[in-house]
């Protein structure tokens, strides 16, 4: 049996959030606790900050780039305009980030150029897989948002949303890490089940397709979900909800090891390393739930 979608109206701003929703959650909060309850912890409760990696710092590059090349008329989408664009957005990066410029060392340009270079050959990866010439994208980094459950906001921002004249939805989100695919993948589709979960409570429509784009191997991942698929992911978002919940009111936030480690921040403060958690914040950070739903969500990129 095919289930029903339940229409709600997208909440665009807090002021517009039902009186009934107690909390929210973004697909990258979401796969942290799934990932590890410490990591969500380290990052939502204690709010530890993280340094920029040079890694990420090219994903937002890479993804700014591709944002403002769909701004140029069909035609101009070439590899070269793309290319026109990496040190103009990198400047404009660093001007609204300052502690991206804190990357390199002052005067070191060499390691900048490089920087730029690798980050352009990212995109002689998306080139690969994909013309732009061929693509009027509906949306592009867009904040989409819906309420499940009655109580929760779950919300985030979509790299692009493509729409096929039959009204056929894609979700495209581009990946520009160089780790492991196999290391993150369970994690992409995670975040791509969440948009299309957004999508279908607000749209009334299954995505037809969502689709990963990984840059570095220039290849492309297309799943299928289904209505029935994503009614049980729902499912799932809420009992991931309650078990934050539950975790939050219990101040028990525990380690899961696993190959993710190799990139946690905080492995020095993790018991699973010999490390010690800092004391649980208090006043409890719960007496706000919705100070999430105030904020902006990580940006695409951000979260490679
Ligand atoms: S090091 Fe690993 S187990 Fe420890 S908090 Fe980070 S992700 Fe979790």
């Amino acid at each position: 049996m095919t289930a029903e979608p339940v229409i709600t109206q997208q909440p665009a701003t807090p002021a517009e959030v039902p009186a009934t929703v107690r909390a929210s959650l973004s697909p990258s909060r979401a796969a942290d606790f799934k990932t590890c309850p410490l990591l969500y912890r380290f990052r939502s409760i204690d709010r530890l900050p993280e340094r920029p990696t040079v890694e990420q710092a090219r994903g937002t590059l890479v993804h700014a780039v591709l944002e403002r090349l769909f701004d140029l008329p069909a035609g101009g989408r070439t590899p070269d305009a793309a290319g026109g664009l990496v040190a103009p957005q990198w400047d404009r990066l660093v001007t609204e980030q300052p502690e991206l410029a804190g990357l390199f060392a002052e005067g070191d340009d060499p390691a900048v150029a490089e920087f730029l270079r690798s980050a352009a050959a990212l995109l002689e990866g998306y080139f690969a897989v994909e013309d732009p010439r061929r693509l009027e994208p509906a949306e592009r980094e867009s904040l989409i948002s819906a309420v499940v459950d009655d109580e929760l906001l779950i919300r985030g921002y979509l790299d692009r949303l493509d729409v096929a004249p039959d009204g056929a939805l894609r979700v495209v989100d581009y990946k520009t890490g160089g780790a492991p695919r196999e290391a993150f993948e369970a994690r992409a589709l995670f975040q791509l089940k969440f948009y299309a979960l957004v999508l279908w409570r607000t749209r009334g429509v299954v995505p037809r397709v969502l689709r990963l784009l990984y840059l570095k191997d220039a290849e492309v991942c297309d799943y299928a979900p289904d209505a029935d698929e994503l009614l049980r992911f729902e499912r799932t978002v809420v009992a991931l909800w309650r078990a934050i919940e539950q975790a939050t009111a219990q101040q028990d936030f525990r380690p899961r090891p696993s190959r993710l480690c190799d990139w946690c921040n905080h492995q020095a403060l993790c018991p699973s390393f010999g490390g010690t958690p800092p004391p649980f914040p208090t006043p409890e950070p719960a007496a706000d739930p919705l100070r999430d739903a105030r904020s902006r969500p990580a940006p695409p990129g951000a979260d490679e």
